[in-house]
């Protein structure tokens, strides 16, 4: 069963989570093979989605938000696209979308970043966004200071935290087609007296907090084999024996991460809508039918002629403002 596992050591500015996310995993993997235009995903581009999956489901975990996290990569290499979601209940779903040919052994820079015009962007989308309003996004490239490629996904995630947050993060992640996983460590910024006390702001402690570097290199020696094989006490007992854990009640089952896809019937309405009238009707007048696929779960939603026509009389009832009585 898949699960989330939350931690902090004790009297010290560091916190932890630890993710392994099984059938919510393979939900996603067996949707997309059975889904008859696209196919599995290559090798290569199923690791990386893991991955991505994996952080996601870290990043919502750790966060108090009452919204969706999206994290996305998009580039100039054959994967154009590649996005993980995961909701405050942490339901979650991921796609990506591959055009050309992926080597067997191709990483990822070779995916989504061959001239380096890869970006990875993470938006959080509020549930109760007003209309107008926009969510807030924060966008990294995929390469370093030096302009160096990065072939870790966990670096570039560990870059963006650094950068947006100001929070000095460690973050091992790994993928199969059986388990994608992930371990998170983050220093915590002080707060209340903490600050007062040291009289210190939070960006001065930036990479210099003896006691996050410890743990830090404890938790980055986790191999991702290990990561893939062992269980979470396992893990935390072999990485963290030294150090005194508190650690919460387990996220799993009904309240653990599981695959949900946010998409319906409405949804197609709306973007029909979107398209404007003479849109649709060129697409019925060539096919009969209007058709979308959801990339994320493989569902398929058809619109005939009568369903257009009651999408587009329907957003008729209510007048343009110019007609409206003031
Ligand atoms: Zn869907």
């Amino acid at each position: 069963m898949s699960e989330i596992h939350k931690f902090l050591f004790d009297g010290l500015p560091v916190r932890g989570v630890l993710v392994r996310l099984t059938d919510a995993w393979t939900e996603i993997l067996q949707r997309r093979a059975s889904a008859s235009k696209a196919g599995a995903y290559p090798l290569p581009v199923q690791n990386l989605l893991g991955e991505m999956v994996a952080a996601a489901t870290l990043m919502q975990a750790n966060i108090k938000f009452n919204g969706a996290l999206i994290l996305q990569i998009f580039g100039d290499g054959p994967v154009k696209l590649a996005v993980a979601e995961v909701q405050p209940d942490f339901g979650l779903r991921a796609t990506a979308t591959v055009i050309g040919d992926i080597a067997p052994q191709a990483r990822l820079s070779e995916l989504v970043n061959v001239g380096n015009e890869g970006k990875c962007a993470i938006t959080l989308d509020p549930k109760s966004r007003l209309p107008g309003q926009q969510p807030y996004q924060g966008v990294v490239p995929l390469f370093g200071d030096q302009r160096e490629k990065i072939e870790d996904l966990s670096k570039v995630l560990a870059h963006y935290m650094l950068q947006s947050e100001q929070l000095d993060t460690t973050l091992v992640l790994a993928a199969d087609d059986k388990l994608a996983a992930g371990l998170l460590i983050q220093r915590l910024p002080l707060e209340g007296t903490g600050n007062l006390a040291g009289g210190q702001r939070n960006e001065d402690e930036i990479g210099v907090n003896e006691d996050y570097k410890r743990i830090a290199i404890l938790a980055a020696s986790l191999k991702r084999e290990e990561l893939l094989t062992l269980d979470v006490d396992t893990i935390l007992r072999r990485l963290f024996w030294e150090e005194p854990l508190t650690r919460f009640e387990p996220l799993t089952g009904d309240a653990g991460p599981h695959f949900s896809c946010t998409c319906g019937r409405e949804r197609v309405s709306r973007m029909i809508l979107g398209l404007g009238q003479p849109e649709a009707q060129s697409i019925l007048a060539e096919r009969g039918q209007v058709e979308v696929g959801c990339d994320f779960c493989g569902a398929q939603y058809r619109f005939d002629p009568i369903d257009v026509a009651q999408i587009f009389r329907k957003a008729g009832d209510v007048p343009p403002a110019s007609e409206r009585v003031q």
